[in-house]
Parts: structure tokens; sequence; C-alpha cells
């Protein structure tokens, strides 16, 4: 599987795509949301909620032993960064 550059970005550099641009945001299927990295399976539709940041928001995951939870203090903020267990450091 080869990532395109946003991907890349994301997923080996840490980044985070702009707020209100990620094509999923608004996407009301009904499955399940796949790492773009490794394809583990991360998140129901059924735990998918509008939380208003501009970035498709989840419940929770679908196995918590799948994700990895980081706390970010950057730019004056507490935040909590959610990503795929499999994350390259
Ligand atoms: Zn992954």
């Amino acid at each position: 599987m080869r990532l395109s550059s946003r991907q890349f970005y994301v997923l080996r550099c840490r980044g985070t795509e702009p707020p209100f641009s990620g094509k999923y945001l608004r996407n009301k299927e009904k499955g399940v949301y796949h790492c773009a990295g490794c394809d583990a399976p991360l998140f129901s539709s059924e735990a998918k909620f509008n939380s208003g940041t501009g970035w498709p928001s989840f419940t929770e995951p679908i196995d918590k032993t799948s994700i990895e939870e980081e706390i970010d203090t950057s730019f004056g903020m507490i935040r909590t960064e959610v990503h795929c267990i499999n994350l390259l450091p």
C-alpha cells in the first residue's frame, strides 16, 4: 500500500491534517474505519459522532488494544492524541 503525501505526513511524521479538510468528516456510511498505514480496523461508524472540531470523532475504538493515546501539551493546550498502535516512532 502506498500512502499519499498527506497520509505520509499524518501517519509517519505525526502531522495533523487541517480541520474540516478530511474526506470522512461528514461521512454517514455504515462501516469500519481502518488505519491507512496498516489496514487494522480501528473505529466503527456506530461510534462516530459530530464533535464540531473539524476532525472525525469517535466515542470509542473497536478494540482498545489497537490504539494508543498520548497526551499532547503543545500550543498551551492539553489534548489527547489517538493513533494506531502500529504507528512507527
Ligand atoms: Zn495502523
